[in-house]
């Protein structure tokens, strides 16, 4: 990040406003305590990295972006199609950590964000560098939209309060314990559901049921995991998936193979992941993707964030490069573990077609090798 845009997210974070209320912490459980939420397994964290790290891109002239010239290939979704579909089971890739699910009639989005910066300033932060293949206008209806954590780049006020204002009434949200005061503050009062680790709840049907991962919170330097971060495990009849938000690698995915069983599909992250020494704890590379696509015994794995905000020191295009790489040591076929380009739809029920996108041809891992 350039040091104008440092300056900039500083005041920003001193103009935040709006988490501060402190969820009922029930310290019974290991995961609450006094200060807030940690953590089922110790993951190493040093206080005073994220400096450290800051100091270290700027000494190295990183990231070297968005200048550098990556083309990521947007196909155009059938919105059509995507409109009308109550029958088939089917998700698209609108970008970084967000999905349209169509799962048993529910069109339900993963941590939507659909403006142009993971920030809380509109001229500063992180910038999208391929547009969302979804605009608020060609969304269907949207009855449900899962939340994994609050960092920027997967809640995005912007595109919540368009959200809760959509024709037809607001979609329910469902959150991690303590952000319904964060959604009170955007003027959400109704339709927002907090869940604890393990807490499950349903709507059409379909129950969702939220899982710890190794990750953390914080919208400002004030509120550090205040709030809690998770992983969303949705079962509907026509199939399960588990959208996994930010995560490190843990003992987190056996446990959740353990309570609730394999997968059919695990929208897995494979970016934003070096430097190692302070992403690691955060976020999994793409080898450790594939660990958690095979802790999870997920059908399918989908990747996901990457390609979309310059977030961490990777290439852009390393991700799936790598993944393809992992996937070959591992002898996983890479049918098994989706690259999509971004706005690509994929029917469910045909795993093995890519049916609905309507332009840019057939998004396979050749295109990556
Ligand atoms: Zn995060
Ligand atoms: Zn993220």
């Amino acid at each position: 990040m350039r040091p104008e845009n440092i300056l900039a997210l500083l005041l920003a974070f001193s103009l935040a406003t709006g988490c501060s209320a402190r969820p009922q912490m029930d310290t019974t459980k290991p995961h609450h305590t006094e200060d807030g939420f940690r953590n089922n397994y110790p993951s190493g964290w040093k206080r005073g990295s994220f400096w450290k790290w800051q100091r270290e891109r700027w000494a190295k002239g990183l990231p070297r972006t968005p200048d550098g010239g990556w083309h990521f290939p947007l196909v155009h979704p059938d919105v059509a199609w995507i409109r009308a579909n109550r029958d088939d089971p089917a998700l698209t890739w609108i970008g970084h950590a967000t999905f349209l699910l169509q799962l048993d009639g529910l069109n339900i989005l993963t941590d939507p964000h659909l403006t142009g910066r993971a920030s809380p300033l509109s001229f500063a932060g992180p910038e999208r560098i391929v547009p969302p293949a979804l605009g608020f206008h060609d969304l269907p209806h949207i009855d449900a939209v899962v939340v994994s954590h609050n960092h920027y780049d997967h809640l995005d006020a912007g595109t919540v309060e368009r959200l809760a204002r959509q024709a037809g009434g607001p979609p329910r949200f469902f959150v991690p314990l303590g952000l319904k005061a964060w959604f009170a503050a955007q003027g959400i009062r109704d339709d927002v559901v907090e869940l604890d680790w393990w807490d499950e709840t349903e709507l059409g049907g379909v129950t969702f049921t939220f899982t710890p991962v190794q990750h953390w919170s914080a919208r400002t330097p004030w509120d550090r995991n205040r709030t809690l971060w998770g992983g969303w495990r949705i079962d509907a009849g026509e199939a399960s998936v588990f959208f996994a938000g930010d995560t490190g690698y843990s003992q987190d995915f056996k446990d959740i193979r353990a309570r609730l069983g394999p997968v059919d599909y695990a929208l897995l992250p494979i970016g934003a992941y070096e430097p190692r020494w302070f992403m690691s704890v955060m976020h999994v590379n793409p080898e450790e993707a594939v660990k958690i696509h095979e802790d999870l015994e997920a059908g399918h794995s989908v990747a996901m964030h990457w390609g979309t905000f310059v977030l961490t020191d990777e290439p852009m295009d390393e991700p799936p490069r790598k993944l393809v790489q992992a996937l070959r040591r591992e002898g996983i076929p890479h049918e098994r573990f989706w690259l999509l380009k971004h706005g690509e739809t994929r029917r469910l029920d045909q795993p093995m077609a890519e049916t609905v996108a309507v332009s840019g041809g057939d998004a396979t891992a050749a295109d990556v090798r």
